[in-house]
């Protein structure tokens, strides 16, 4: 099963059977952790994992390769395309993660800011991608299983996004089956905006129902995160 494969990789359970995640670092900055940060990492089964997947949209795209190099101490390659239809920008698609993935061996975490994503997920999974992610709000409710079924079919991870606007709950019917539940904490669209601190409490109310309906699930944050918000994202969940 997928908390087998996980705890494999991680080499440890903790009694609920669940990968144990392994101890932050204190975060950067000189922001003192806050009582509750440190009652989750000092409790041991409180421990978590933070990993860091930076965007290739801070890459200088004439220097890609260059720019994954000096990305690869992280621990994936976060890869935004867009359409131009889901979100007003358009950045890259099948062929560019081609390439990517003829350059480099890291995880490669794919989120589509695409409209009707399913008929994209064949392409995206053979060009390469190790996680796919899709948006909730990207088509019609029945198409979402859809798009989990050809990321289970095509054996890449599967992902679904949140955009600011919409319900934690919406998450509710597909937790079960996901690897990674992604928190917008800016509008899609664009690289660099600002942080929307209203999203930490979305970040809090995803940590609940993970923990409640698939502890293995993980939860990433995407959108102006910098050595400032760093920490409350982590304090959030
Ligand atoms: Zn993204």
């Amino acid at each position: 099963t997928q908390g087998a494969d996980a705890a494999r990789s991680w080499g440890r359970l903790n009694r609920s059977g669940y990968p144990m995640r392994r101890p932050v670092p204190a975060p950067p900055g000189p922001y003192p952790m806050s009582r509750s940060f440190r009652r989750r990492t000092d409790r041991k089964e409180g421990l978590f994992m933070i990993k860091i997947a930076p965007s290739i949209l801070s890459a200088d795209f004439a220097n890609l390769e260059r720019d994954i190099r000096r990305a690869e101490s992280a621990d994936y390659l976060h890869v935004d395309v867009m359409d131009g239809l889901f979100v007003p920008n358009l950045t890259i698609g099948v062929p560019v993660l081609q390439s990517i993935r003829s350059c480099t061996q890291m995880f490669l975490d794919v989120h589509l800011m695409i409209s009707q994503p399913a008929r994209m997920i064949e392409a995206f999974a053979k060009a390469g991608a190790d996680l796919l992610t899709v948006h909730l709000e990207a088509c019609h409710p029945t198409q979402i299983a859809q798009c989990l079924d050809l990321m289970d079919q095509f054996g890449v991870k599967k992902g679904l996004a949140l955009r600011p606007i919409t319900s934690p709950k919406a998450l509710v019917p597909y937790l079960e089956r996901l690897d990674l539940a992604l928190v917008m904490t800016v509008e899609p669209g664009f690289g660099g905006q600002a942080f929307m601190e209203s999203q930490l409490d979305t970040i809090r109310e995803v940590r609940v129902l993970i923990d409640r309906y698939n502890p293995a699930c993980e939860l990433e944050v995407d959108g102006g995160v910098t050595p400032k918000t760093a920490p409350l994202v982590v304090e959030a969940g």
